[in-house]
This record gives C-alpha cells, sequence and structure tokens, in this order.
C-alpha cells in the first residue's frame, strides 16, 4: 500500500492513464499507468487463446505506444507473465507487480536501468534471478 501511495503522490503532476483505452489515446504523454485490478488485463480478444482469463496481449500492445511511462502499476490481475514491451519502457522507476501469478522474473528486468522500486510482493517466486546483481540500487519488495 506504501508502494502505491508513494507512487501516486509523487505523480500527482504527471500524466496518469487508469485505463488501456485512455493510455491508447494519451499515447506517448502517459507518465503513470495504473491499471491495479483492472478489468482491462481480463481478455476479450476473440483471436486470443486467453479470451476471458487474465491476459496481457492488450496491454504488451498498448505499452508499445506509451514509451514515456515512469510508473506502472499492474498489482492484483492474476498476471502469470510480463509483457515483453515492459523492457523497453526506458524511463520506467517504479514497477508493482504485486499480488499476481508470476512464477520466474526474466532475466530482461536488468534492461530497465532506471528502475528504482519493484514491488513482487505476493507472488509465486522461488527466487529472483541472475538481474538482481545488475540492478543494485532497486529497492525490492518481496
Ligand atoms: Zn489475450
Amino acid at each position: 500500500m506504501t508502494l502505491l501511495s508513494n507512487a501516486l503522490s509523487k505523480a500527482s503532476s504527471r500524466v496518469i492513464a487508469r485505463s488501456i483505452g485512455e493510455a491508447t489515446r494519451l499515447g506517448r504523454s502517459v507518465e503513470v499507468l495504473e491499471l491495479t485490478s483492472s478489468a482491462d488485463l481480463v481478455c476479450a480478444n476473440m483471436m486470443c487463446e486467453k479470451l476471458g482469463e487474465p491476459c496481457i496481449c492488450r496491454l504488451h500492445r498498448v505499452l508499445e505506444r506509451t514509451p514515456n511511462v515512469t510508473t506502472l502499476l499492474l498489482a492484483k490481475n492474476k498476471l502469470s507473465q510480463i509483457p515483453s514491451s515492459v523492457w523497453s519502457l526506458e524511463k520506467l522507476e517504479v514497477l508493482d507487480l504485486s499480488d499476481n501469478y508470476l512464477t520466474e522474473m526474466p532475466h530482461e528486468m536488468a534492461q530497465l536501468g532506471n528502475l528504482q522500486t519493484l514491488n513482487v510482493s505476493r507472488n509465486r517466486l522461488e527466487g529472483l534471478g541472475d538481474w538482481r546483481q545488475r540492478l543494485n540500487n532497486v529497492q525490492i519488495i518481496q
């Protein structure tokens, strides 16, 4: 909770999107993407094998259009995967993945050179992985 409120108070003067539709519309100006417990992460794509289930297909596409995101809040979405477009968010400082179903943190995490705070608490992680050594300054909540 502290992470979320800190992230949001810090974000008060920034451009915030609270749905995928809003993020799509605001595009490059989005700095904070707040999708905690979001219905937008339940798949509605008839072509996707995860139709009706938690899915990252829409999130993946929208993140390709929002390269200036500094805060990405994805808690409580039953996610078992992180969309690969996250690794291209060069300005990302805060990543909240708490309360999901993640089993591993990919080595691509090392690409997030500006990351300051990562919340991975309440997932299904066995460990964090090798990338941890490359990101010394990240505050990790697990
Ligand atoms: Zn899908």
